[in-house]
């Protein structure tokens, strides 16, 4: 045909889902262009998402660890804050990514084509071509064909109507571009994105309010164990505005003046209040209805999702998606699965590959973190859904105030929770179907109770399993032993 470029396999979109995709599909033999508009790859998680905010709170961590110390008889001076350089490490550390991973698709010979991409046909993707930082459009175009698609577009995040246009508001790429440090901050959304950017501004030095329109911050999580979290973080706050709406902003000299409204009939509002920085941390939306997806025949929902099987097959046999516009949870992990599925799926179809072609996504679980301080981790069933939905499940929960580690760095608060399955048919030898934890290093514990879970490991299979001591993964060993009933002791 008339196209500049052909392929078997073309990608739109750079993100962990996209480059995963594209990187598999490589590896597997296939010819693959990656289309993305930004200069780098690695998408919103490697940009401006996961991986900057993990820098940055990493930093406050340490801060705020230093302040602990004072109970062990370490006194440190107030700490002098370079947001510059800061910015700077943040940068650096996502450029080294990045960086790896440009090398990473030269080396599979990945054809990388930089520029906006809409589809204009079933077989055929037109891209305009971008130039620096800020997505000019040259306006050169070329066109690709293609056998199969993988649309990995990702998503946004989601701006309230009636925000003004002002620097003082941002979302949360504004607020990882760290342009200083207000004195009074709101966030706008009590959930994982606007809490891990609370902790870094709120150690950096600012006062946090938040308001959040349900009855509690960090929805999905067991409430006892964001309960802790709340308590070790409430000097971070001036008021947490739960059941609250926000319904009006307005850009004053003195600042942002935002005002509220009860969620609930007959509730309180808080009265309007002003503030240096206003971070709108209120949700994502897909980028769906950007990519004229209907010249391809591809179904999008009305709020912008692409629905697929469990292939990652959209409604058009040969046009595939991942990630987060495919819908929640809008995690990097998630992406980087389905994408693995959708690039074996294709290559097994255009090699004949049967037992390739039969990939699907079937992971029992997808485990969630809040990188907060302490950390927040959960995955698969929680206590409060059990309740919710009247499955029985037995409980193991050990406090870490019995953790030998724990006590030992001063951070005994954490807890660790299992839930097992307790219905007749389990016989009391239920399956684990679920756990959280709070706690420092909470994320890097819970991948054990995701491969429990897929695995059906029962609460004797992780009692026994031998936990090096001390350390905190040990309370996970301990929290299966209480759940069994076969706990004597603790460390
Ligand atoms: P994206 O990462 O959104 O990538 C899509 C790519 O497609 C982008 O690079 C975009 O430029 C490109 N694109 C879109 N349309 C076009 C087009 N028409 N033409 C060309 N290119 C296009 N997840 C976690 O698992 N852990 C975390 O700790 C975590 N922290 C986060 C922190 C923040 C502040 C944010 C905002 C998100 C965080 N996430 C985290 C979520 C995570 O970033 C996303 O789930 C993940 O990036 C989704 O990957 P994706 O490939 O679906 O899409």
């Amino acid at each position: 045909g008339n196209a500049d470029l052909d392929c078997d396999l073309l990608v739109l979109g750079g993100g962990p889902g996209g480059y995963s995709a594209a990187f598999r599909a490589a590896d597997l033999g296939l010819k693959v262009v990656l289309v993305e508009r930004y200069a780098t790859l690695g998408g919103v998680c490697l940009n401006v998402g996961c991986i900057p905010s993990k820098a940055l709170l990493h930093v406050a961590a340490v801060m705020d660890e230093v302040g602990h110390l004072a109970a062990a008889g370490i006194e440190f001076g107030a700490p002098t804050v370079n947001v510059e350089t800061l910015r700077g490490h943040k940068e650096k550390v996502v450029g080294k990514l990045t960086g790896g991973l440009a090398a990473m698709a030269k080396m599979r010979k990945v054809t990388i084509v930089r520029g906006y991409g809409s589809f204009v046909g079933a077989n055929h993707l037109e891209v305009e071509e971008t130039t620096g930082t800020a997505q000019d459009k040259t306006g050169s175009k070329k066109t690709i064909a293609f056998k199969r698609a993988i649309i990995a577009a990702g998503s946004q995040a989601v701006r309230l109507p009636f925000m003004p246009e002002d620097p003082r508001v941002v979302d949360s790429t504004g607020a990882l571009a760290l342009q200083g440090v207000p004195k009074r901050m709101l966030i706008l959304g009590g959930g994982i994105i606007g809490l891990e950017m609370g902790t870094v501004y709120s150690t950096l030095g600012a006062r946090l309010d938040v308001v959040e329109m349900m009855d509690g911050l960090m929805q999905g999580a067991d409430r006892d164990l964001v309960k802790i979290w709340q308590k070790m973080n409430a000097k971070r706050f001036d008021n947490i505005m739960l059941k609250t709406k926000t319904v009006g902003a307005e850009a004053t000299p003195e600042g942002i003046k935002v005002t509220f409204a009860a969620a609930e009939e007959g509730g309180q509002a808080p009265e309007p209040q002003t503030y240096d920085l206003v971070l709108q941390a209120v949700g994502r939306t897909p980028n769906g209805k950007k990519i004229a997806a209907d010249k391809a025949g591809v179904a999008v929902t009305d709020r912008g999702f692409i629905n697929v099987d469990i292939q990652m097959r959209t409604n058009v046999p040969h046009i595939f998606a991942i990630g987060d516009i495919v819908g929640q949870p809008m995690l990097a992990h998630k992406a980087v699965h389905e994408a693995h599925v959708a690039a074996e799926v294709i290559a097994g179809e255009l090699q004949g590959n049967q037992e390739l072609a039969s990939a699907a996504f079937n992971a029992r679980v997808i485990p969630s973190v809040a990188y907060t301080d302490p950390e927040v981790a959960w995955v698969g069933l929680t206590e409060d859904q059990a309740k919710a939905q009247g499955i029985k499940v037995k409980k193991g929960l050990f406090p870490w105030t019995a953790s030998g580690r724990a006590i030992a760095n001063g951070r005994d608060e954490g807890v660790t929770k299992l839930l097992f399955d307790d219905s007749p048919e389990a016989h009391g030898h239920g399956k684990i179907l679920g756990g959280g934890i709070v706690g420092t290093h909470a994320g890097d514990m819970i991948g054990e109770i995701a491969l429990a879970i897929e695995m059906g490991a029962d609460a004797v299979d992780i009692g026994k399993t031998i936990h090096p001591h001390p350390t905190l993964g040990e309370s996970i060993g301990m929290a299966a032993e209480i759940a069994h009933g076969s706990c004597t002791d603790v460390p």
